[in-house]
Order: structure tokens, then C-alpha cells, then sequence
């Protein structure tokens, strides 16, 4: 190996082993912190959306610190509300704004888990539930089961009285009019090399792909972690991503750390990345940014796997990282002091 190779391989070792590439470093005292998936690369949106998505992640770190502070809420119940929030905001690709399927359809996905127990809930490629993550929780808390998937899922919602909706409730403007140009763009392959179902834009500035995650730490010191998600745009009806498998898209244990993820699920899945991150907290006893920078900018970026993580470790220490260009994230501390970024930080 020549020497200048030798001198990058041995740099870009050591920015790796010491967490350098991690988002945000490692922040004390965080209670909450919330993610709205990879959104536009820097310099697509306008200065006016760039303050909308920051609001409605502002609004929903509130909502979930109100309840932690004022009413000594649970994290699950923070996470429940804070994910509430943007699953109703039609900026983010969860609930109303999710993206749409290659035929047209918006089948939402999410899950949910308790750190105290490893309890966990998630229901996949629903259609008429209006908040999929309150649909993940009463799985949790009243079946015996983890995960429900669309019929299923929505009969046992009718069942627990959770708010359901006409399926047109879910459908924007903005998506589908990336739907119509994504469909374009199809047509206008030569013949045998649709990527029908495969779900990656092309043009990688439009991904969009703002899934909604969320992790708390509540006064008792138990850990909660929730992920919902209108899934990849484009992808083929029925398909399952990372966000409502539980250790892919989400993860949480009271004696590691609470993570959600956002990203190109499959790989999410294959690398089981939430709760490699934990384990790497537990069995490599390095620090929530390390674990998060080892797993997202190391064996997903190697992979070729397109994402991000937040997470949360058990003494209230946040990071986050993304292999991406950018990250739409925010946390907020015990005393109500809050930051929100969208692109990764600057090493
Ligand atoms: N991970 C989600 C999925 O693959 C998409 C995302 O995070 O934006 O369904």
C-alpha cells in the first residue's frame, strides 16, 4: 500500500473509533429527542420550509417535555405524543404526508418499544388508522402480540376505538405530485428496466423520505423508543420496511439506550441496526455516539445502506448520526432548553 493511502486508511480509522463523524456529539441530560427521517438535501428547501419543519419538530419535542416535566408522564407516553404530533403534521412521511406506493396507496407503518421490559408493538401497511403509533401501543399493551399487520391491524383498531379515517385523509398534494413524476420517470425507461417497486428516486435531492422517530428518558429513568413511517416512496404495495420490525427500526432497553432510525429499510433490517447499536453500548461498552457512528457511518455506509439513527442511552446522553446529507432531528433537556438541526453537524 503506498503511504498516502496507508496515512487516509489510518484517518479515516481513527475519526471512526473516536465517534468523529457522529451528529451533535454526545449531549448530557436529554429527556426527549425526536427525528423527522432524511429529508432535502441542503439548499432544496426554501427558507420558509426549512422553518416549517423545524416548528413542527419544536412543536413536538414540547408537547412530549410538557408531558415528562408537568405531568410525570412515561416515556412511552412521551414518545406516543410526541410522534402524535408529527404523524399529524403533513410535512413528514408518517400519517398525513406519507408517501405513496408505486399504485397509489398509502400503507403506513410503526412500532413502538418499552426499555423497562422489552415490551414492544408495531402494525405494518395500515391504510384508514389515523396515528399508527397509538395503533403500535395498544398492540403492546393490550394483546399478546408484537406485531400486527393492514386488516388485521385495522380491525383490532376499530376493536380499541382508535381514531380511523377515510384513506384519502392521508394524501398531499406534494406527494402525489412526486408520485406523478416518479411514474414519469418509470415510463420513460427503456422497456425491462423499470425499477418498479425499487424504491430509490433517481434524482437523489427528492427523497423525501421524513419518517418520524422519537426517544425519552422519563424522571424514572426508563427508556422508550417509537418509529412511524409512510415507508420508502415508490415502494411496491405490501412492502414491509425497518420502522415497524423491532431491533431494525427500532429499539429500546433500559440498561443501554432507546434508538429510532430512519432510512433505506432493507438494510436496516438485514443489519438489524437499532439494536446492533445497543448492543454495541452493551458488549463494546462505547459511549451512544460511538455506538450510533460505528453502526451508521461504518457497517451501513459500507454496505451502501442510506441513513440515520438518534438514540438515547440510559443516563439521559444523546447522539445521533447520518450517513446521508442530512438528518431532520432535535432534543430537548430537563430545564426545556431545545435545539433542532437538519443537516449533519460540521466536524
Ligand atoms: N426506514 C423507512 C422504510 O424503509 C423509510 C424512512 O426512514 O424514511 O420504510
Amino acid at each position: 500500500m503506498n503511504r498516502p493511502l496507508i496515512w487516509i486508511c489510518c484517518m479515516s480509522l481513527m475519526l471512526t473509533a473516536t465517534g468523529v463523524q457522529a451528529n451533535d456529539g454526545l449531549v448530557e441530560d436529554v429527556v426527549l429527542a425526536v427525528h423527522g427521517g432524511l429529508g432535502e438535501s441542503p439548499g432544496v428547501l426554501t427558507a420558509e420550509e426549512e422553518r416549517a419543519v423545524r416548528a413542527g419538530l419544536e412543536k413536538a419535542l414540547k408537547v412530549g417535555h410538557q408531558l415528562l416535566q408537568e405531568k410525570r408522564a412515561t416515556s412511552i407516553e412521551a414518545v406516543e405524543a410526541a410522534i402524535r404530533v408529527l404523524e399529524d403534521d403533513p410535512l413528514f412521511n408518517a400519517g398525513r404526508g406519507a408517501v405513496f406506493t408505486s399504485d397509489g396507496r398509502n400503507e403506513l407503518d410503526a412500532s413502538i418499544m418499552d426499555g423497562r421490559n422489552r415490551k414492544a408493538g408495531a402494525v405494518a401497511g395500515v391504510t384508514i388508522v389515523k396515528n399508527p403509533i397509538s395503533a403500535a401501543r395498544a398492540v403492546m399493551e393490550r394483546t399478546p402480540h408484537v406485531l400486527l399487520v393492514s386488516k388485521g391491524a385495522e380491525e383490532f383498531a376499530r376493536q380499541v376505538q382508535l381514531e380511523l379515517v377515510d384513506p384519502s385523509y392521508f394524501k398531499t398534494e406534494k406527494r402525489w405530485r412526486e408520485l406523478e413524476e416518479r411514474r414519469k420517470k418509470e415510463q420513460a425507461q427503456p422497456q425491462g428496466q423499470s425499477a418498479l417497486g425499487f424504491p430509490l428516486d433517481p434524482d437523489q435531492t427528492r427523497r423525501h423520505w421524513s419518517t418520524v422517530g422519537a426517544v425519552a428518558r422519563d424522571a424514572q429513568g426508563h427508556l422508550a423508543a417509537g418509529t412511524s413511517t409512510g415507508g420508502m416512496s415508490y415502494k411496491r404495495y405490501g412492502r414491509v420496511g425497518d420502522s415497524p420490525i423491532i431491533g431494525a427500526g427500532t429499539f429500546a432497553d433500559d440498561t443501554t439506550c432507546a434508538v429510532s432510525c430512519t432510512g433505506h429499510g432493507e438494510f436496516f433490517i438485514r443489519w438489524q441496526a437499532a439494536s446492533d447499536i445497543s448492543a454495541q453500548i452493551e458488549y463494546r461498552q462505547v459511549d451512544a455516539r460511538q455506538a450510533v457512528d460505528r453502526v451508521i457511518n461504518g457497517k451501513l455506509k459500507t454496505a451502501g445502506g442510506e441513513g440515520g439513527a438518534i438514540v438515547l442511552d440510559r443516563k439521559g446522553n444523546y447522539s445521533s448520526a447520518t450517513n446521508s446529507d442530512s438528518l431532520w432531528r432535535g432534543w430537548i433537556h430537563a430545564n426545556g432548553e431545545l435545539r433542532v438541526e437538519l443537516y449533519p453537524a460540521k466536524p
